[in-house]
Parts: structure tokens; sequence; C-alpha cells
């Protein structure tokens, strides 16, 4: 009999005890997998390997195509890149997938007030400021590139009604913040309903991201499934796992093309680590999901019953629960989940993973270019020349204008992205960063690339540029924003 392998990396912290204790249940159900532990996680960084795994490690998930996540840790502030986002990023697992639902047994405020949760969160995963594109722009000045593409959205939308279809659901919402970033969230948004036009059985409407984190406190039955950039799902999963008792009991998978990867959401709990008390039910889920993904049904239907009846029996850990006498650590707990299980009814399900679901290496295209049609007209209006410089609004403006050519004019200064010249007000605070835009003037066509590098050079001998931005307009709009008060 064939059983198909899969990728399983233990993680730091709590990741080894969450894991061996899923392991000991997959493997008591009978579940037809091979496990390869592979060598990922802060040790890994630690000797010398700059994606948190072995060159073999990398290899191996490449050709299993699922891995089994256990949390890694990330240094706040300073050190390594997150070698989950890494992950995340490389094997473009664009889509995470992440369930909040009601388990009896686990004790919260909506459970008690008899208000069932089922909310579906799809966080879009790759893009967002988790490329993690960061600088220095002067001593005072640190900037986050917040990349939000079309092709990147469109997947993660496409996933998003995809899977709601699947699951029968009747609605989809957007969150976003689209009212302040206009181009990245309206982006985002904008393809949403680009996407939303191929399901017209399901509703799709859209809602404004703190709005949001609101109604799912008050009214979370209101919501369905969710669909949200990189940062903002990522902060309203962790709410959502807190309307469904915590972070112990939210799973997640991350769905690419390719290589898909199944975690919990928590993170590595370093402060309970290593006391094996840590709750395992969210990488159990996780690792359902994969079951399920992996068309191994009746096995994930199997021990997601296991796990109710033994949180209906009032079994738990120390993060959840009351009843003292039924407080297991990590082992007893998986060990009374083991005891739930129907072996009788697992005894039939099927052995093999459906050929279905095991991607084809055959269809991989190396580092597949993801473009959408090209605009109609592509023009530069301009440039946004960001400068260090602690004079006043003014004092800068002079300076531009002594090398400005005729063509084109200074539009407006504006400092952390407030406009202070040519309008303003004196009570505006400033840093030592401003941003200078020059357009061409009107009835001028467009600019070119080296009219900007010129220009760029004498500016340089008036003041210290930190970074260039191009002004572009797609299909005759302006494709920048404009700074606040212009
Ligand atoms: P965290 O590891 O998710 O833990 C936050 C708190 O949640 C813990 O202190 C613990 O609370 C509780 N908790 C989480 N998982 C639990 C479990 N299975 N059982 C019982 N309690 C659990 O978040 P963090 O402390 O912010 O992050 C720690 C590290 O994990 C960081 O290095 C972070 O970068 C990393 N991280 C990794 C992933 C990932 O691998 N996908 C995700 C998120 C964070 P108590 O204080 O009540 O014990």
């Amino acid at each position: 009999m064939h059983h198909k392998t899969i990728a399983v990396a233990k993680g730091d912290g709590i990741g080894p005890e969450i894991m061996d204790a899923v392991l000991s249940i997959l493997n008591a159900a009978g579940v037809p997998l091979e496990y390869h532990v592979i060598e990922m996680g802060k040790s890994w960084y630690e000797k010398g390997f700059s994606s948190g795994m072995t060159e073999e490690a990398k290899a191996t998930i490449e050709e299993l195509g699922i891995l089994l996540k256990g949390p890694m840790e990330t240094p706040k502030g300073k050190g390594m890149k997150s070698i989950n986002v890494t992950a995340r990023k490389m094997w473009s697992t664009y889509a995470n997938h992440r369930v909040f639902k009601t388990l009896n047994g686990v004790d919260t405020v909506f459970s008690r007030a008899g208000i069932p949760i089922d909310i579906t969160l799809i966080r879009e995963n790759i893009e967002d400021t988790y490329g993690g594109i960061e600088h220095m722009l002067t001593n005072d000045v640190a900037l986050c590139r917040r990349f939000i593409t079309r092709p990147g959205s469109l997947q993660a939308h496409r996933y998003t009604f995809e899977m709601a279809r699947k699951k029968g659901a009747k609605k989809v919402t957007c969150g976003h913040k689209a009212n302040i970033m206009k181009l990245t969230d309206g982006l985002f948004l904008e393809c949403f309903y680009e996407v939303a036009k191929d399901y017209p059985e399901i509703q799709a409407n859209d809602i404004i991201v703190d709005d949001l984190a609101m109604k799912l406190v008050v009214r979370p039955n209101d919501f369905e499934v969710i669909v949200l950039t990189n940062l903002q799902g990522d902060i309203l999963s962790d709410l959502c796992a807190g309307l469904v008792g915590g972070l112990g009991f939210a799973p997640s998978a991350n769905i690419g093309d390719n290589i898909s990867i199944f975690e919990a959401v928590h993170g590595s709990a370093p402060d309970i680590a290593g006391k094996n008390i840590a709750n395992p039910t969210a990488l159990l889920i996780s690792s359902c999901m994969m079951l399920r993904f992996l068309s191994l049904e009746a096995y994930a239907n199997g021990i997601e019953n296991a796990l109710h009846a033994t949180l209906m029996q009032g079994y738990h850990t120390s993060d959840f629960g009351s009843d003292p006498a039924k407080k297991l650590n990590t082992t007893e707990f998986a060990a009374a989940v083991v005891k739930n299980l129907d072996l009788t009814a697992l005894k039939n399900a099927p052995r093999e993973v459906a050929a279905t679901t095991v991607r084809s290496t055959a269809e991989i295209i190396p580092n597949h270019m993801m473009v959408s049609a090209p605009p109609a007209t592509a023009e530069v209006n301009g440039v946004d020349f960001f400068v260090e410089c602690t004079e006043s609004p003014s004092a800068l403006a002079a300076r531009f204008d002594s090398v400005i050519p005729s063509e084109m004019e200074l539009i407006m200064i504006s400092n952390r992205g407030t406009q202070v010249y040519p309008h303003g007000s004196v009570l505006t605070e400033c840093i030592n960063q401003y941003r200078v835009r020059v357009e061409r003037k009107a009835g001028v066509p467009s600019v070119s690339s080296d009219q900007i590098f010129a220009l760029g050079a004498a500016v340089a001998t008036q003041v210290k540029i930190c970074s260039m931005e191009w002004l572009m307009s797609y299909n005759g709009q302006r494709s920048y924003s404009l700074a606040q008060g212009q």
C-alpha cells in the first residue's frame, strides 16, 4: 500500500510538544501518511541557514508539496527575518485560510450567550507590509514599503470565492482601509468586486476594517467569509481567535498552487514552552484541514469527532476550562482524544491519498510571471523626491526652484504626508525628511526618465536625496496619491 509522505517541521518553543501530540493522534487514527521530519526553525537559522532551513529540508518540501508546521520564533525589532513569512512567500502560498468556529465544551462569552461563531477568514499571504522592505531614510525616519498588486489580490480573492462556493457560503465580505489608502487598499477592493462578478450566487460586500473589528465583537454572526490584506488579516485573525476561546483553537492553511503549509495561527508561546502544558487543538484542527485537502475526509471527521467528545467531557489544557479535576497536560490531552477515536468507524476509511490532490511538478513554470493586461497609456507626469533637510519648506522650495527646468514645476512639498508648501499650516510639526513633488507643466508631453535623472543630478547639488518615486498616469488616470491638504 502506498502512503503519501508529507514534510513535518516541529518548530520552536511549544512546537515540538504540540506536534508530537498531534502526530500521536494521527498515528492512532491510522491516517495513511508518512512523515519526513525536516530541519527547519530558529536553531537552523542560527547555524547559518538564512531561510531557517537546510537545503535538504527545502528540497524535501518542494518535492513533497505539503508541510505540517509547528510555530517558529522571530525576534522583535532586530535579528533574523521570520522563517514563517519566508516559507509562505518563497513558495507562493497566497491564501492564508483560517477558520474560527465555536467548539462545544470551550467556554466563551459568546457560547455562554448562546451565540455560535463560524467565521472563515482569508488573509492575503504574500504582499502588504510583509514584503518587509524597510529602510531608514534619515536617522529619524523609517520607511516600510507596502505592496498591494493586482495579480496577488486577484489570486487571494479567487481562492476566497472558490472556497466560499465549495462551502456553500452565502456572503463574502472584504475588509479594507480604502478610504485612507486609496491606491493600495483601493486596488485590493477593486479586484474583490472584479472576482465577485464570477460568483453571482454569493453576496459580496465590503467594510472598513476598523468598523469590521467592532462588528466582529458586537455582531460576529453578521460575517461568514472575510477576506483581508495581509497585516489587517493577521490582526483580525487573533481577534477572531478570541471569539472562540483563544489562540489554542485557531487553525490555518497556507494554500498555494504547488505547496501548502498547515499550521496553527498561534506562535511559539515561549512563556509556556518546555512545560508540556500547551494546547495542541489548533495544530490538530490544522492537521484536519490538511487531511481534507488531501481528500482524507473520513480521518479528519473521525479525529474532529474525538476532539469534540474530549472537549464535551470537560477535559482541557491550562489555557481554558475551569474544572481542576479535568485539567490535562499536552500529552494527556492527546491521549484523551485518542481514547475517544472511533476506530471501528475509521476502519473503512480510504487508505490512499486521492491522486487529484497530488500536484504535478510538470506544471511548474520557474518564477512564473503574473501580469495583467497592459494599460492603454502609461505616461510619466513627474517625480517625488524624498530628501533629507532641516531647513524650512520655503527655503527648500527655493533650492528646487533654482534647478528645475522650464518644462517642469514644483507642485508641492509635504512632510510626513501633509502639505507644508505652498500651502499648509505653520502648526504642522516637521521631521528632517520632506517629499518634494515636481511635475511637467500643462501642455508638456510625458517626461522621460533621462529628464528625471538629469533633474535628480541637479537636485543632488542642493540637498541629499533619500529616494525618488516616478509619478505615473495609467489610462489617463493620475496613479499616485495627493498630499494631505493638497
Ligand atoms: P504566541 O506565540 O501566539 O503566544 C501568545 C500567547 O498565546 C502565549 O503567550 C500564550 O498565552 C497563548 N498561546 C498561544 N498558543 C498557545 C497554545 N497552543 N496553548 C496555550 N496557550 C497558547 O504569540 P507571541 O508571544 O506574540 O509570539 C511568540 C513567537 O512566535 C514570536 O517569535 C512570533 O514571531 C512567533 N510567531 C510565529 C507564528 C508562526 O510560526 N506561524 C505565528 C505567530 C507568532 P499565555 O500568556 O496565556 O500563556
